[in-house]
């Protein structure tokens, strides 16, 4: 029962996943006679490579191999009952290929869940480290004198036994993976296997509340549903304070999509994937949803891929890689905090979720959704374009008032006599918060106790001997660490410079503001949230509930705390120092500063009783604080766009950026100036080069980086002409790396 097998193709072109995917080949296979006629691109396969089995895609078929038959080998084995990527699958995958400069393998791998390439899944257990049978007592262990490394992992174990996950220690301890390895095999570590726990969104559903809508959020319904009903690829930005009800409008939508018999994909950003957030849509759709975030086993991941393949669920709510799901029907696509910088994948393929998000509603016919209380500039400026349709809400549900915001002029602080981290206004605020049995909200947006020490007498700071930046000193295991790369190391009692003893610690950091609000207020109940409080699985969402339930009066965190939180009884959130990120030396220092300290003041009010935000600041006239304090965004894009117009930057321009990797500053110098040889041999027309130059953080991890950054008024040329220049100079660069990141989030 194959009419036209005869003619039918003999050989399959497949991509397969090598571990170093630096060449986009694709290797032809003889077809198993059986599956002649019926295997069609996009199955997974099985095939030899080499002298191992290898997994990979049949990308294409071809009537005869492209190279000599006696070099072609058969596939081994056809995976999966039906084919894992669907044609429209295989199209993105290409598209997001050519769009960032990628291999083909490289783009598949991260549109796939772990099970689905090769890796082998682990299912319903993990592996833990715990105290080996080796583990020394204090004093054995100031015998055998342990090097560092080894010290701070058995100096954490004996503070907190775990069982840990090994990445989870590998961080906390700042040790590598080799370390730990040869702990295991020293004895000092033992591995256990454990179940995994129950993913936390396997709870019953709550009930499901259906408010009905205001006349803001019918408009917008309205709007959605038509363009869902219609298959219109139009884009909505959905522009509403926090508080407005935008959740609400997107669980309508989706209701009118999966009433039209289609699929729909929600994206959140992961910080915000919590139980809470889940659970909305659980309530409504119950086992229709299925969920992707960080949490899930590579099992449970592989296990949601194939409901959502197989269409038994119809809903996925999930973090920057759902966007990606296996969806056939699609219907909508939702970005919910569409600002967000976590949708931008910072390794390769530096994708942006929202951009693919965008693609493939296109491609697909269906309309994108975009949320935010701040969008980002790019998405306002489509917006003011007239190509997104903007969609407002510009009050709370129930008449519930914006907080009322006001800016604290640090420098006057200072001038007055108080050198405290709390100006007289916060700290009567706070008194007043307590004395009602209120919340407060304190956001600092740096961890740590202090974030620099530097020696008096010859200025020297000590850094990072791995990257280019100071080491924040933590006071609850009095180390000195690196934000970046995980490195500690104990305070020295000399300077390393000069051997000056006059070192003095500077900057703070949310350890501080937990210590000082502890001293001065011995009676308030504080729980702290920040990388260093949230390494443990869980943590993040613990903290959350205990603060919800009340078990808590402040909570001190980083920008954790400023995100998709709905906690009724917060009336003050206070900014302890908004200018922590002003001064980056990144163009979107104020936009950032802008939504962080929006979201942040958004967490006030949204209970009974209004709510009430203070930003401490030395530029509390900066028009990102002063927009901020009215929560518009409009105020700031009036004052930023103009700026961005002038300098040539998004979103009037797309920018490309190559990045060099290199062990010396010497080697890195030497390829970021062939590559700008190599531009400025090929710039499109229009473009500019700017560069090369040693990136702000000029090393990494141990890694020498140096930067050029193209701008254009098209992105296409700007990145064919750096992957050229990339590829170029990198012929003559054994050790460096070159990538190129196409409309890069981030400058440093
Ligand atoms: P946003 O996502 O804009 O921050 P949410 O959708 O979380 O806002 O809404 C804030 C709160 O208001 C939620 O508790 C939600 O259940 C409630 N809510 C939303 N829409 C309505 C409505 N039309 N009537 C009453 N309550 C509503
Ligand atoms: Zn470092």
């Amino acid at each position: 029962m194959n009419p036209g097998a005869g003619e039918a193709p003999r050989t399959a072109a497949v991509a397969v996943d090598i571990a170093a995917a630096a060449t986009d080949r694709l290797f032809d296979y003889w077809i198993p006679p059986e599956w002649i006629g019926r295997l069609r691109p996009g199955w997974r396969v099985r095939v030899p490579f080499g002298r191992s089995w290898r997994e990979g895609f049949v990308i294409e078929l071809r009537r005869e191999p492209s190279v000599p038959p006696e070099r072609v080998r058969p596939i081994a084995a056809v995976l999966d009952p039906v084919p894992a990527l669907t044609p429209e699958a295989l199209e993105l995958a290409r598209w997001c290929a050519h769009a960032y400069g990628t291999t083909l393998v490289q783009a598949l791998r991260v549109m796939l869940p772990a099970g689905l390439r090769g890796d082998r899944i682990r299912r319903r257990t993990e592996e833990m480290l715990a105290p080996g049978p080796a583990f020394p007592s204090p004093e054995q262990e100031a015998e055998h004198a342990a090097a560092p490394a080894r010290r701070r992992v058995l100096e954490l174990l004996r503070r907190s036994p775990g069982p840990w996950r090994r990445r989870e220690l590998e961080r906390a301890a700042g040790v590598s993976a080799a370390t730990l390895r040869a702990m295991v095999r020293a004895g000092l570590l033992a591995v256990e296997r454990r179940a995994l726990e129950r993913s936390p969104w396997s709870e019953p559903a709550e009930a499901d509340r259906r408010p009905p809508l205001t006349p803001a959020q019918e408009r917008a319904v309205q709007a959605v549903r038509e363009a869902v009903e219609s298959g219109s690829p139009a884009v909505f930005l959905l522009q509403g304070v926090t508080g407005s009800g935008k959740t609400e409008v997107y669980l309508r939508a989706l209701e009118a999509v999966l009433a039209a018999g289609r699929q729909a994909i929600v994206l959140v950003p992961e910080i915000a994937l919590t139980p809470q957030t889940v659970a909305r849509f659980r309530a409504r759709f119950g086992d229709r949803v299925a969920v992707f975030h960080s949490g899930l086993g590579d099992g449970e991941r592989y296990d949601e891929w194939w409901r959502v393949r197989r269409g038994e669920a119809d809903l996925v709510v999930g973090a920057r890689s759902a966007v990606f799901a296996p969806c056939r029907r699609l219907g909508l696509i939702v970005v919910d905090e569409e600002q967000e910088a976590s949708y931008k994948q910072e390794e390769t393929p530096r994708y942006h979720a929202r951009s693919v998000a965008l693609e493939r509603a296109r491609r697909a016919g269906c309309p994108v959704l975009l949320g935010s209380a701040t969008p980002a500039l790019e998405s306002l400026a489509e917006a003011q374009r007239g190509r997104y349709r903007l969609l407002r809400l510009p009050e709370r549900v129930g008449g519930r008032p914006l907080p009322a915001a006001e800016a604290v002029d640090m420098r006057r602080e200072l001038a007055e006599g108080n050198r405290s981290l709390f100006s007289r206004r916060l700290a009567e605020a706070l008194d007043e918060v307590l004395a009602r049995r209120e919340q407060a909200v304190l956001l600092l947006n740096r961890r740590g106790f202090h974030t620099f020490v530097l020696c008096r007498e010859c200025g020297h700071v000590l850094r990072c001997p791995k990257c280019a930046v100071s080491l924040a000193y933590h006071a609850d295991q009095a180390l000195l660490r690196c934000h970046y790369c995980g490195w500690a190391e104990r305070p020295p009692s000399r300077c390393p410079a000069c051997g000056g003893s006059a070192l003095g610690y500077h900057g703070s950091g949310t350890q501080r503001v937990e210590e000082e609000l502890a001293r001065r207020w011995p009676a308030a109940r504080v729980l702290r949230m920040d990388a260093d409080s949230t390494v443990r699985k869980g943590s993040h969402e613990a903290i959350y509930r205990r603060f919800l339930r009340g078990e808590a009066d402040v909570l001190v965190g980083t920008q954790m705390v400023a995100k998709g939180w709905d906690v009724g009884g917060v009336t003050l959130v206070g900014v302890v120092n908004a200018d922590t990120a002003l001064n980056l030396p990144d163009f979107r220092a104020a936009e950032r500063t802008f939504q962080l300290l929006t979201q942040a003041a958004g967490r006030a009010g949204r209970g009974e009783r209004p709510g009430r935000v203070l930003i401490q600041s030395y530029a509390p006239e900066h028009y990102a604080i002063q927009a901020a304090l009215r929560m518009d965004p409009e105020a700031f894009a009036r004052v930023e766009l103009p700026i961005r117009r002038e300098l040539g930057y998004p979103p009037f321009r797309r920018l490309v950026r190559l990045l060099v990797l290199a062990s010396s500053p010497e080697e890195a110098e030497r390829v970021a100036r062939a590559a700008a040889g190599e531009l400025a041999r090929r710039l499109p027309a229009g473009a500019r080069l700017v560069g090369p130059s040693e990136a702000p953080l000029g090393r990494l991890k141990g890694q020498a980086r140096w930067h050029l950054l193209l701008s254009g008024e098209r992105v296409g040329p700007l990145r064919d002409a750096a992957l050229e220049a990339a590829a170029r100079a990198g012929r003559e660069a054994a050790g460096a790396r070159l990538a190129v990141d196409v409309d890069p989030l981030s400058l440093l």
